[in-house]
Parts: C-alpha cells; sequence; structure tokens
C-alpha cells in the first residue's frame, strides 16, 4: 500500500470521517489579507492572531524541510439536538468531551503512526493551535472549501467538523484541491443575528456570538448582548441554516455525545445551577475553561 493509501485507511480508524494530502508551499497570496486584518484589529481580543504572520504564511519556517500537508477532519454532529424551547444553548462541539483532548490525541496518533511506518525526519501535529492556516490547508487538501461563513464545509457532510493537520517532509501524492461551491446562496450572511458576517468570507470577530460568549470575559456590547438568542456558549446559526449540512451524519464518536444530566436541563435548571454542580457536569467539556461566572454571565444573571 503507498503512504497516501496506508495513512488514509489509519485515519479512518482513527475515526476521521476525511483525510487529504497538499505540497507544502508559501501561501503568499494570503499577505494582504493577513496584513489588512491585523492593520484593521479584526482580531478583535484573540491577540495570537496577531503573532507568526509569516509561519502562517510559509510552513516551512515552522517546519524547515517540509514538503506535504494532511488535514484530517473529524465529524462531531450530534446524533440528537439538545432541545431549544424553554432552554438556553450551547454549540454542538461542546455536547461532548472537550475536543482538546480527543482529536488532539488521535491527530498525534496518527503523526506516530506515520513516522513509525514510514520513518520520515521530520513529522509535527496541530490541533487549534499553532500558527497553521489550517482552513486553507484543508480547502488545497481537497477535503472542503471555505464557506461565505468563514467555516470548512466538506460537499457530502456539511460543516460540523474538528480539524487537525499534519506537516511532515516525507512527498505524498497531492488532491486535487476542493472548488467554492457556495454560488449565489447567502442563507449564512442573512441568519446571523449580529452582522457578523456581512462582509462576506471574513468573520468580523468582535460581533460573533461565539466569541463573545467564550472567549470575551469583559461586557459584551450591547448591541450583540440583545441578540444573543439565548446561546451561552457558541452559536452555530450559520451552520445551521447552511444547506450542505443537510447532508451532516450523526457522529459514531461516543466522546461526543452529550451527558444524560446535560441533555435534561431547561433554563430553569440552568439559571440555578451552583458553581460545584457545574464543575461537575462540565469536568471533561470544553465549557469547563470558559467559566461558570461567564456563562452565567451569558444567561444575563
Ligand atoms: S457563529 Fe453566530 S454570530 Fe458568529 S457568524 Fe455565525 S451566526 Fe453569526
Ligand atoms: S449558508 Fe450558503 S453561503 Fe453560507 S456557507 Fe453555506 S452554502 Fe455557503
Amino acid at each position: 500500500m503507498n503512504p497516501n493509501d496506508s495513512i488514509l485507511q489509519r485515519a479512518l480508524s482513527l475515526g476521521f470521517s476525511h483525510c487529504g494530502f497538499a505540497k507544502a508551499e508559501k501561501l503568499e497570496s494570503l499577505r494582504p489579507f493577513y496584513t489588512n486584518f491585523i492593520k484593521q484589529k479584526k482580531n478583535a481580543g484573540l491577540t495570537y492572531l496577531k503573532r507568526y504572520t509569516e509561519q502562517r504564511l510559509n510552513p516551512d519556517l515552522l517546519l524547515p524541510g517540509i514538503k506535504s500537508v494532511i488535514t484530517l477532519m473529524m465529524n462531531y454532529y450530534p446524533q440528537e439536538i439538545i432541545p431549544e424551547e424553554d432552554n438556553y444553548v450551547i454549540s454542538k462541539y461542546a455536547y461532548g468531551k472537550d475536543d482538546h483532548i480527543v482529536v488532539k490525541e488521535r491527530v498525534e496518533k496518527l503523526a506516530f503512526f506515520i513516522t513509525e511506518s514510514f520513518k520520515p525526519s521530520l513529522v509535527k501535529s496541530f490541533f487549534d493551535s499553532g500558527p497553521v492556516s489550517e482552513k486553507i490547508w484543508a480547502q488545497r487538501c481537497g477535503v472542503g472549501w471555505q464557506g461565505k461563513n468563514t467555516l470548512i464545509i466538506n460537499r457530502k457532510g456539511g460543516s460540523f467538523y474538528h480539524i487537525g493537520i499534519i506537516l511532515t517532509d516525507l512527498n505524498l501524492y497531492p488532491d486535487e484541491p476542493e472548488t467554492d461551491r457556495c454560488g449565489s446562496c447567502d442563507k449564512c450572511i442573512n441568519a446571523c443575528p449580529t452582522g457578523a458576517l456581512n462582509s462576506p468570507y471574513q468573520l468580523e470577530i468582535a460581533r460573533c456570538i461565539s466569541y463573545q460568549t467564550i472567549e470575551n470575559r469583559g461586557e459584551i456590547p450591547q448591541e450583540i448582548k440583545g441578540n444573543l438568542r439565548d446561546r451561552i456558549f457558541g452559536c452555530d446559526i450559520c451552520q445551521d441554516v447552511c444547506p450542505f449540512n443537510r447532508f451532516a451524519k450523526p457522529t459514531k464518536e461516543k466522546h461526543f455525545l452529550p451527558s444524560p444530566e446535560l441533555t435534561a436541563l431547561r433554563k430553569k435548571e440552568w439559571r440555578e445551577m451552583g458553581e460545584e454542580t457545574f464543575n461537575r457536569i462540565f469536568r471533561d467539556s470544553g465549557i469547563i475553561r470558559t467559566g461558570y461566572q461567564t456563562v452565567k454571565r451569558n444567561m444575563g444573571l
């Protein structure tokens, strides 16, 4: 079996739904985007986005001698959506165990497999960390395109995926890059309650409910606060309306399933929840990092 097929088979057995390959090269065409992004302070409070621009544009600075990029996608679309009526809403990616534990470990396992099987000199894995332009690589690896809602969309499965990246000096056959299939659709732009997608393909982070409810520890601006639509951790609206998510299939990954205790919560229980109960219910969840006080603030308490 050639390395591409072998890596793909191992990725599928580790629970990834898609795995694609691209030739590592400079992403010089992105420079105006990054320059503008930083100049116009579009990173909001996410200061790490201002750093390591040269590494984002040139993977050889991250891993000198790099030849190939591998993009991995793991489906987290739930088997059951937690009812939104009389409830607060959390993003579907946070229903189960923290993706920084589950997905990161799988990406690392695949990197280890590549090292053991093909003995390249260099292999480095990334999951939601490090200055890697993961959405561009996903498109170049043919596993999806960056939609007008700025998320990676797979044409057969939608956008409810975690994305991991592996860089290596192994020579791998590149896949055909994916093309933009949004066409004249503008459902996500029209559905966004805060105008965060007013410029298609560019998220205005400071206006995004996800940023405000997860990352911002200060005051939520009044105009956003009035449009939270009971979201207390993340948002998902621009994904829920995307026609490609009609193809989303429920995940088989048991770590992403919500606990019965989380599924049973309604507004009353959320509002009455003490810190100890919160820490118990969410001890393995990414919500614990945002913390009790911030989630309570998001409820308006
Ligand atoms: S996550 Fe919500 S607020 Fe952010 S862009 Fe999508 S719809 Fe708008
Ligand atoms: S809702 Fe339409 S425009 Fe937005 S990402 Fe999906 S296909 Fe593209």
